[in-house]
């Protein structure tokens, strides 16, 4: 029998509201947080523990282990924005990303590896210069039991380990956020044993049991700003008032929340600058079982050629497959559909994240607000992406083959499992275009970035509003360009050292 500790702390009196159930109030705190995700929870732990009336508000509802039963249809519905079917506007890219308490990181596949040096030299050439961000990862990791992976990895994330060691290639072990793991391949519906070491489990529960209120099911329509200085917000019928607001609801949440808000910037950055690391993806069968559907999903990562360009490069990792979600990025009906499921307990799935954001030819999209008020992602896709995303696309295969794949399936309408003597010639000849090619993202960073005035940024470099008083941002929407690695210690980190930054010089 797994303890359920969020329902118990419910039973023990925590302060949990869901928005459905809220009469019209009005409410007081020193600190409301917007967005209960990375950010949000490494934030509302470090208010609370400072001895701060602190609120909680996010959009999607309070669920926990009680609640995941490894069934992919309720897990997508319930934990995901768009009930997993979010879209940038031209329906070229699908992206996940959470939308219950514990955010992007309850669904999350605990992957984590601190920001790459490169990257933070990069920030810094543009003046953002974080100082030494090593003791927040390690804080961090601390908090959040972040270690290497030592169980052997599962068959899906072996083959990339097999296919890099026989080309020679750097492959690498990922660490991960967990304790206990009982290896189900079941993060991304949601962790029935509590061993991922979501906000959820760690800095909510902490917060909660110190006095945090949380607002679930509540999402937040406007901020509420007086001569310049931030006095609360609005979420349904309820209005929340503080002088000090934090805005965690990640990179497509926050900026569409301050252009609902009216606070669109005089330089225009507000949700300009959307990185997604965006994905491409290729299918392989083999003759022994991969079962891509069981064990860590992520376990073994390529960086080889994420570095050898400082301007662009990609990581390769593994791919988990569970039935529906494998049928949703298939695209196929009928008989087609059939006999490529028939096969996943054979299939391996490899991805390559490119890093955007750090030239000119890869400039990332912007978050824009639509009739309603509700966000939207242009993300135009160019030359310099398709070109990177065909390397990509024959790199993974040649790996799969070199593991001993029998047949390869690039994502991609005009593609069929080839045989590995045809399959890079046949690549060759399919045309890289949006809408054919299937291209996905877990990863929004920016539109809010960091920048040293407010023409080159939306905040400051350690998270302030540079236009309205007591208006802080701390989550993924800070970066100024994606990270080339999973974001989330990086988020974890940034939003540990910036809260640690307020509270020193009294901004919170
Ligand atoms: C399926 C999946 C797998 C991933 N795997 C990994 C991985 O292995 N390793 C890794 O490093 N990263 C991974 N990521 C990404 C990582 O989890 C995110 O980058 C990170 O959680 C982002 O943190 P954040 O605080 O910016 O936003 P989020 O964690 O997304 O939190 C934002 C929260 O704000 C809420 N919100 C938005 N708007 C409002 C509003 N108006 N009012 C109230 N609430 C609002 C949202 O519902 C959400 O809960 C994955 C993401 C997904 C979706
Ligand atoms: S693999 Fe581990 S962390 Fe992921 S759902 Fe299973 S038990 Fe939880």
């Amino acid at each position: 029998m797994i303890t359920d500790p969020i329902a118990q702390g419910i039973q023990g009196g925590w302060q949990v509201h869901g928005g459905q159930a809220l009469q019209e109030q009005t409410l007081s705190f020193d600190v409301i947080i917007v967005g209960s995700g990375a950010g949000g929870g490494v934030s509302a732990e470090a208010l609370v523990k400072a001895g701060r009336k602190v609120a909680l508000v996010e959009m999607g509802p309070l669920k926990s282990s009680n609640d995941f039963n490894m069934d992919e249809a309720q897990a997508y519905g319930d934990l995901y924005q768009d009930n997993a079917l979010r879209q940038s506007s031209d329906g070229a890219i699908s992206i996940l990303q959470g939308r219950a308490v514990g955010g992007s990181t309850l669904v999350n596949w605990t992957s984590s590896f601190r920001t790459p040096p490169q990257t933070l030299a990069h920030w810094q050439r543009l003046g953002v210069d974080l100082g030494d961000m090593a003791p927040w990862f390690a804080k961090m990791e601390a908090r959040l039991n972040i270690q290497p992976w030592t169980v052997p990895p599962n068959a899906n994330n072996a083959a990339l380990a097999r296919g890099c060691q026989a080309l020679g290639l750097h492959h690498g072990t990922i660490a991960r956020n967990v304790f206990g793991c009982w290896n189900l391949g079941y993060c991304g519906m949601g962790c029935p044993t509590n061993a991922k070491q979501s906000m959820l489990v760690t800095t909510i529960k902490e917060a909660l049991a110190g006095g945090l209120t949380l607002f679930h099911s509540c999402p937040v329509e406007q901020l509420l700003v007086e001569k310049g200085q931030v006095r609360g917000l609005k979420a349904g019928r309820l209005t929340l008032l503080a002088d000090k607001v934090v805005l965690c609801a990640g990179a497509i949440g926050t900026p569409a929340l301050l252009l609902r808000s009216g606070l669109e910037d005089d330089a225009g950055r507000t949700g300009a600058g959307t990185c997604l690391h965006p994905v491409v993806m290729s299918f392989a069968q083999f003759d022994d079982k991969v079962e891509p559907y069981l064990g860590a999903p992520q376990s073994v990562y390529s960086d080889h050629f994420q570095w050898l360009e400082p301007e662009q490069g990609f990581k390769m990792e593994a791919l988990p497959l569970h039935p529906m979600i494998t049928s949703a990025l298939l695209r196929r009906r009928g008989p087609d559909l059939k006999a490529l499921l028939s096969q996943l307990p054979y299939t391996n799935g490899l991805i390559a994240l490119v890093r955007d954001g750090f030239s000119a030819a890869l400039p990332g999209g912007r978050v824009s607000l639509d009739a309603d008020g509700q966000p939207q992602l242009d993300y135009p896709l160019n030359d310099a992406l398709f070109d990177l995303f065909a390397t990509a696309l024959k790199t993974m295969m040649r790996v799969q083959i070199a593991a001993g794949a029998r047949r390869l399936m690039p994502l991609h309408l005009d593609a069929e499992p080839w045989t590995a003597d045809e399959a890079l010639a046949k690549l060759d000849n399919l045309p890289m275009v949006a809408q054919r090619l299937a291209i996905s993202s877990a990863h929004v960073m920016g539109g809010c970035a960091m920048g040293t005035s407010p023409e080159s940024g939306v905040c400051d470099t350690q998270g302030r509003h540079y236009g309205v008083k007591g208006l802080l941002v701390n989550d993924g929407s800070l970066f100024p360009t994606s990270i080339g690695a999973n974001p989330q210690l990086s988020i974890y980190a940034l939003a540990a050292r910036n809260l640690n930054l307020w509270l020193e010089k009294g901004y919170v």
